[in-house]
């Protein structure tokens, strides 16, 4: 089997979550290289969005479930869904997903999802990244379950 893990790269410290703050999970990474995994970092939001960005929030629409912009409503969902897909496909060997959790595109069974009037319905949903993960079949954690 694969020994490459697909991790969200802000658990390995790199400056990418929204606000630009820090929050990486040192412990979880030397365990991974403790393990023999080959870490492969991903981060949809500064890809699409760049480092700061407006936070986003998922929602639960008519038309299924978006990432949209906590403040505009602007949705954010094709590109990250996009970048998901070209990083799966050019990484066809990652045998595990580690997304940080309560993320709205990494977070794998701690995202929380709102319904359109912002009420929050859900906090075991799964965000726009993982779900592609999951869709291919890739075993998926959230980093506090790993
Ligand atoms: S949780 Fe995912 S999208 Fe958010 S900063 Fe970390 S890697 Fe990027």
């Amino acid at each position: 089997m694969s020994k490459k893990v697909a991790l969200s790269a802000c658990l390995a410290g790199r400056n990418c979550r929204y606000n630009g703050e820090l929050k990486g999970n040192p412990d979880l990474v030397k365990r991974l290289e403790e393990e023999g995994w080959i870490i492969e970092l991903f981060c949809p939001e500064d890809a699409c969005f760049g480092t700061p960005r407006e936070p986003m929030d998922l929602v639960a629409t008519d038309e299924g479930i978006k990432a949209l912009s906590k403040y505009g409503g602007e949705d954010r969902t094709g590109c990250l869904a996009d970048y998901a897909e070209k990083f799966f496909d050019e990484h066809p060997d990652i045998a595990l997903f580690v997304g940080k959790a309560r993320s709205p595109s990494c977070g794998v069974a701690t995202a929380r999802l709102y319904d359109e009037a912002g009420h929050l319905i859900d906090e075991t949903a799964t965000g726009v990244m993982a779900a592609e993960a999951k869709a291919r079949g890739i075993e998926a954690l959230d980093d506090e379950a790993y």
